[in-house]
């Protein structure tokens, strides 16, 4: 069975086409407008993972959720909405939240002809995925993983009480029986690795595993310090480069490989950097994704309805739901002091500027505002 029978006639996800990425829309509008919106919906979790970047907004219970209808009133007045992203946690943790709440989001966006995506582990039981698989476009997992040691390692490195080796196995497994079901089924599954000092030697036998999974896309971030990774030592840029050098020579050239938040720039002077650059432009399917985090995107609490610009809420709120509605708190975006930091754009170089962690962890004293691309 095809499980995305029901899709809508919107065009195919490609290298050629990412709704996520927020210059399509700055082309299209001459400036950053909000056409993303990220929904957590739950701050519940059965990880707990060494780098989870919502890591201390984790907890064991949680009060009720905004009504479903406000949320749905607040996506219809988005003008420019061209996507949703449900967060977590895990946002399938619990099957009523599945139901009544996930699944009439995501037939909501359907019939808006909106893309929708879910950030899951995918270690819960098969079935609660497969009711939400023929409304969705993409399901993202995180897959930094050789094999069920490594996810051991890592997966419950912040949990309260220690996990045994077989109780994270069996997790392992499920996971990867539930990455290949669902792939199987017609499902756009795409893996997220993040490049850190435990995976950066890693990464090509990962991408061979997400792709012995039938994984439709692979996605390569580098790890920042946020959160619960905020005490983890960083890689180095030449670890960095070196590692995306190793993937590239290694990976299937057939599949999409995206990367995201790079801390490499076409202003940048550093020979290897342009190299590197250059590689990706010219690298059959593969693309680099500007991040949509404060440029095209919001995040919405669906607990206290607060307004973020990004996930992980290292920043104060820029509003709330119950006050305004999201096109008016994203406005105030546009004039923040920090977003006037890094809001730079080349259009030749296809660049929106680095996000605020990237700039912080490897660019402290660089005014992006005052350079331009130089390939
Ligand atoms: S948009 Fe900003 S970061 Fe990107 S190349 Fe231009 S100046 Fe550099």
């Amino acid at each position: 069975m095809n499980m995305n029978e029901t899709g809508s006639l919107l065009p195919e996800l490609s290298p050629q086409y990412d709704p996520w990425d927020p210059i399509r829309s700055y082309r299209k509008y001459g400036k950053h407008v909000l056409t993303s919106v990220e929904l957590t919906i739950t701050n519940l979790c059965n990880m707990r993972c060494e780098h989870c970047a919502v890591g201390d907004s984790l907890t064991m219970s949680e009060g009720p959720r905004l009504p479903l209808d406000m949320v749905l009133r607040k996506l219809d007045q988005v003008e420019h909405l061209e996507t949703i992203s449900l967060t977590g946690g895990e946002p399938s943790y619990h099957m009523k939240t599945v139901k009544d709440y996930m699944l009439p989001i995501l037939k909501y966006a359907r019939e808006r002809g909106v893309r929708t995506q879910i950030n899951s582990n995918l270690t819960l039981d098969l079935a609660r995925y497969e009711l939400l698989a023929p409304y969705l476009d993409v399901m993202h997992i995180s897959f930094n993983y050789l094999n069920a040691q490594d996810f051991h390692q890592v997966g419950f490195v912040n949990a309260s009480h220690p996990i045994s080796y077989e109780t994270a196995a069996r997790m392992y497994e499920r996971m990867v029986e539930n990455t290949i079901a669902l792939s199987i089924g017609g499902l756009y599954v795409s893996a997220e690795s993040m490049i850190n000092t435990r995976t950066f030697d890693k990464l090509p036998g990962i991408h061979r595993l997400i792709e012995e999974m039938g994984c439709r896309r692979h996605e390569v971030h580098p790890m920042y310090p946020s959160s619960f990774a905020s005490h983890l030592p960083m890689v180095t840029l030449p670890q960095l480069r070196a590692s995306i050098h190793r993937l590239l020579d290694e990976r299937n050239k057939d599949m999409w490989m995206l990367f995201g938040t790079l801390p490499f720039f076409a202003c940048n002077d550093q020979a290897d950097d342009l190299a590197l650059i250059r590689r990706l432009r010219e690298e059959p399917n593969v693309t680099v994704r500007n991040d949509p985090d404060g440029r095209n995107r919001l995040n919405i609490s669906t607990f206290t309805g607060d307004v973020y610009v990004t996930d992980f809420a290292n920043e104060p709120p820029l509003g709330n739901v119950h006050d305004d509605d999201l096109d008016t708190i994203f406005a105030r975006w546009e004039n923040n002091p920090l977003n006037l930091r890094v809001n730079c754009f080349c259009s030749e170089a296809a660049c929106c500027g680095p996000n605020l962690l990237v700039a912080d962890s490897y660019y402290k004293d660089v005014d992006f505002k005052n350079r331009q691309a130089i390939i």
